[in-house]
This record gives structure tokens, sequence and C-alpha cells, in this order.
């Protein structure tokens, strides 16, 4: 049985837990009884490297603060 991790957020404890790939996703019980701890996906690189990808050809096309387009009265200050 594959090993996964969940966070309750209301105690705010990162448990891990044995269970069957099929009830992975399922909300899980921590160890100080509550019920609705949610699965830390292992994917967590992968979603960081997708949001960081954004941010870096948001932040990469423009030099400017105001605008998004590169073309404002401020950019030429820049
Ligand atoms: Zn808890």
């Amino acid at each position: 049985m594959p090993l996964y991790e969940y966070y309750c957020p209301r105690c705010e404890t990162r448990f891990e837990l044995l269970r069957p790939m099929s009830r992975s996703d399922d909300p899980a019980a921590c160890p100080n009884g509550h019920d609705r701890a949610q699965r830390v996906l292992s994917v967590f690189s992968a979603v960081s490297k997708g949001a960081g990808g954004e941010t870096a050809s948001i932040g990469g096309g423009s030099a400017c603060n105001t605008c998004t387009s590169s073309s404002c009265s401020t950019c030429s200050l820049v």
C-alpha cells in the first residue's frame, strides 16, 4: 500500500497514512481526531514549477511595474 501525506488545517498537523491508491484523495482523519485532513500532493514540485514558469514569463515580459504591455507612459522611465 502506498504511503500518502495529509495535512489537517484544524490542528495544522502533517501526518502520513498508508492507503489504497483508490482512496488516496479521500479526506482522512488526523491523529487528533479531525476528519477533514486533505492529502498533500506529492506533485508539489511540479505545481511550483508551473507557477514559477508563469511568474517568470510575466515578470520577464515587462520591466514596468504599472502595466504588462511595456508601452505605457511609465515604461519609458524604467
Ligand atoms: Zn487535526
